[in-house]
């Protein structure tokens, strides 16, 4: 059953729409299997990157952040849907790559679920995904402005940002990635690329770790920031996308320092 908690956590005015979907596929067809338990370091490691994201100023009461299953690359793992900074290890559900819960037990699913699985379905390289509402990165996804890299910190950015237009995907809707259909339309925006702008929502990021996928989420939200006020200045002078490949392979190695003053702040340890 879903509790009353649950029922305020989700946000009545989404909660009908995933209760509907669940219950109809628990009518029409068992819950996927199990993979088995996740290695408990990979569930702290998750916990841990929804406080992190928070703590950076990527995250807020929204967004969210998976990672693959270490015992089947068919299964990802991501918080029941609440507000980051409030996720527990007993939070943590299992999904397969078509977005169902293997084992619900009443907790509902994020609505935008679907951005994970179409993503980990055409990347066997993508181990962990965030989906952000980072606040610099919004004037981004509505200008003719391009994010581009400003500083080595955030060179990942020098492959180029493709931005995800729903529009194309679905017409006129409420901006969410609330379908497998609209999931799958993003998954080929992102494409090869380590994120993908959405238009008047927010970005996806993705990584081969769940350190690269909340380290790109930081820098990219830290690059925004100083990307505009760079060009309020005057003209910029981006990093070359030599440049660029350089320095993302020399930072991208070192992400494990920040991560973990950032990991020991967010789980008080
Ligand atoms: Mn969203």
């Amino acid at each position: 059953m879903v509790t009353r908690r649950q029922l305020l956590v989700s946000g009545c005015r989404v909660l009908p729409v995933v209760v509907l979907g669940v219950t109809r596929r628990a009518a029409a067809e068992p819950a996927p299997a199990s993979a088995g338990p996740a290695d408990p370091k990979l569930i702290e490691d998750l916990v841990a990157a929804n406080r992190i994201l928070v703590d950076q100023g990527v995250l807020d009461g929204y967004g969210h952040v998976s990672v693959r299953h270490d015992r089947d690359a068919n299964r990802y793992l991501m918080s029941r849907s609440l507000a980051p900074e409030l996720v527990t290890a007993a939070d943590i559900m299992e999904y397969d790559l078509d977005n169902n819960p293997v084992d619900a037990r009443g907790r509902t699913s994020y609505l935008e679920r679907f951005i994970h699985g179409e993503i980990y379905k055409v990347r066997p390289d993508v181990k962990a995904i965030v989906h952000h509402h980072s606040p610099s990165v919004i004037p981004f996804s509505v200008s003719t402005a391009a994010l581009r890299p400003i500083y080595h910190m955030a060179a990942f950015l020098g492959e180029g940002v493709p931005v995800f237009e729903i529009r194309n995907a679905g017409g006129l809707t409420d901006l969410l990635v609330r379908n497998p259909q609209l999931g799958r339309a993003l998954a080929q925006t992102v494409g090869q690329h380590t994120t993908a702008i959405m238009r008047g929502h927010g970005a996806v990021v993705v990584g081969p770790t769940i350190v690269h996928a909340v380290a790109r989420s930081v820098y990219m939200e830290m690059n925004a920031r100083l990307q505009a006020q760079a060009m309020a200045l005057g003209p910029v002078t981006y990093l070359d996308p030599e440049e660029a490949r350089k320095a993302d392979a020399s930072v991208s190695g070192t992400y494990g320092r920040p991560w973990e003053l950032w990991r020991r702040k967010a789980l008080g340890k």
